[in-house]
């Protein structure tokens, strides 16, 4: 069994180092040292997660409940220990303080006990776990306590592990790449072959104990599962058709739905749907649940598509429309009447036992169109097979006077490859290209507007480390209305504030329209946007679906020509 103490030890050295190869090194040793049963948590903690985000599990604990705990247990006023977090801006190091201003007659930090009763891996993840499960009257004075008794248990160089992970935010910069890289490390896997498996199975914890264990034959075994979501196939840009024909030759054009992305799974009588984060949406979506139960004739099938809401005239309605059918916990019902969705199929990855995403997307779609029966709710839309550019600009034309956003123009012989944008399915919209960046911080505003939130701070990713890079501000096109629902949105998400700035959990991604990329020595980034305009709320969208500092440096590049 290995010591909390000796996770949090290492953390430490991975906080302070700088290079990428190092990172890896330092993990991969510590993949190395823990056992297999605690290999799939330790994975999951460096990365900032207490469980795999396709699960329904979360901690659940958002920063007010963390403050609660820190005052129990260092008999500091909520207040006292609100200007701690102002003071330092970081939960981990709020806590090391609060606790350590603790008066001599408490109990906490077990290194002051004669002798400290050391917390294992296993003790912190159950303990999260009991918090997880904690649910309905009484859950947060109990979750309370389980904070309580491992800020009591811990030592002063694991308290700040816990509490930042209790908010899932490690901040000690490493990404999925590098996960990916040291599991290929520390069990001698080709990284090809571990990348494989988590695009198939969502899942870093399981990758590496299957590395572990079975090296990579096993790796290569992993395959599909219903119930497990897989990472979706994504779309590149094309600039115009021409392109997409000369690129492509032969396409597979479809309309790009004005909807949002959903993945299905079913088995016998259990459907089971997921975001585009891959996040379990089953319960917010009832009316898809039931239509796909008496749609989808096969047995058992995993199937990509599109949820669109649909107005009286038949057109698509806003996009914010359906989110708030995709969040929605309670009061169900009324938002199924309110906002009726339909289900537009576009792909098939598995099939009554079969994976089918190694076939080509003609024989897919063969599949995806047979297995699909009548349904008012549940349609598998015309796809055109084509090189006549003629053609495809005629379903363009109908598709955005359908009011959708364009089309889809795909490699009709490719297979479906999880997790990649590449250049297999191509996405062309009118629209000015935008960036999708994450907020990473907020200022008060004045005024009127004293109370909400405005002005957020933005970054672009960097998919080695997972860090997040500024990029500047953006405070136009928000309307009143909609500064009170972000206000909302991002008050559980606020790390530190200091006088009106406010520093916020990356979490949610905005996209952004702007009239140019510049150069600037402000942001960590290097670049800064000219007239940012807040086009959406993309909370549908991944922290590492987030554009990269490599894309803003090739439209910055682009744009100069
Ligand atoms: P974007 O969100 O701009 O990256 O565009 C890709 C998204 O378009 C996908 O993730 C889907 O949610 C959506 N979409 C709508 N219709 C289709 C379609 N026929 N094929 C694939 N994706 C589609």
């Amino acid at each position: 069994m290995t010591s909390f103490r000796e996770f949090c030890r290492i953390c430490k050295i991975i906080e302070e180092t700088a290079g990428s190869l190092d990172m890896t090194g330092l993990v991969s040793e510590l993949f190395s040292l823990v056992t297999s049963e605690e290999l799939p948590i330790v994975t999951h903690f460096v990365m900032g997660e207490v469980f795999p985000a396709w699960t329904d599990k979360e901690v659940g604990l958002g920063t007010g409940i963390l403050i609660n705990a820190l005052s129990r247990s260092s008999g500091l006023s909520i207040k006292e220990i609100e200007d701690i977090v102002r003071e330092t801006g970081d939960i981990g190091k709020t806590t090391v303080k609060a606790l350590g201003k603790v008066s001599k007659g408490q109990v906490t930090f077990s290194s002051f006990l004669d002798s400290p009763a050391e917390l294992s891996i296993m003790e912190v993840f159950e303990r999260f776990r009991d918090i997880a499960h904690a649910t309905g009257k009484g859950s947060q004075t109990s979750k309370i306590k389980h904070l309580q008794y491992l800020f009591n248990s811990a030592s002063v160089e694991e308290v700040s592990y816990i509490a930042r992970l209790a908010i899932e935010d490690m901040r000690i910069g490493v990404g999925e790449g590098i996960v990916r890289d040291a599991i290929a490390k520390a069990f001698n896997v080709p990284v090809a072959s571990v990348e494989r498996g988590y695009m198939l199975t969502n899942d870093m914890g399981l990758v590496a104990v299957t590395a572990k264990e079975g090296g990579n034959e096993a790796l290569l075994n992993l395959g599909l599962q219903v119930g497990r979501p897989i990472k979706l196939m994504l779309a590149q840009v094309t600039p115009d058709i021409e392109t997409a024909i000369r690129e492509l030759g032969v396409v597979a054009a479809e309309w790009k739905f004005d909807g949002a992305r959903v993945q299905i799974h079913k088995k016998g009588d259990t459907v089971t749907l997921y975001s585009r984060r891959l996040e379990n949406i089953t319960g917010s979506l009832p009316d898809i649940v039931s239509a796909v139960k008496t749609a989808v004739k096969a047995d058992s099938a995993i199937l990509d598509g599109e949820a669109v809401a649909i107005d009286e005239d038949g057109r698509p309605k806003p996009f914010q429309e359906i989110l708030k059918r995709f969040r929605r916990k309670y009061d169900v019902q009324n938002k199924v009447r309110h906002i009726p969705l339909t289900l537009n199929l576009f792909d098939i990855m598995y099939l009554n036992g079969d994976s089918l995403i190694e076939l080509p997307l003609q024989k897919r779609r063969e599949f995806l169109v047979s297995s699909i029966g009548d349904s008012d709710l549940v349609h598998v839309d015309n796809q055109l097979i084509t090189s006549d550019i003629s053609q495809i600009n005629c379903m363009y034309e109908q598709a955005l006077q359908a009011g959708h956003e364009g089309i889809m123009i795909k490699n009709p012989g490719s297979p479906y490859s999880p997790g990649k944008r590449g250049k297999n399915w191509l996405k062309k919209k009118p629209v000015m290209e935008t960036l999708d960046l994450v907020v990473i911080g907020a200022e008060w505003g004045y005024g009127r507007r004293t109370s909400f939130l405005g002005s957020f701070a933005l970054a672009c990713h960097d998919p080695e480390t997972g860090r997040f890079l500024s990029v500047g501000k953006v405070a136009t096109g928000i309307s009143d209305e909609q500064l009170a629902e972000l206000t909302e949105l991002f008050r559980e998400h606020i790390i530190s504030e200091s006088g009106t700035s406010v520093e916020i959990r990356p979490h949610i991604l905005f996209e952004v329209a702007f009239e140019e990329i510049q150069k600037s020595t402000n942001y960590g980034s290097g670049y800064a946007l000219r007239f940012p305009r807040l086009v959406r709320v993309r909370d549908d969208k991944s922290l590492e679906e987030a554009d990269t500092l490599e894309r803003l440096e090739d439209m910055y590049r682009t744009q100069r020509k």
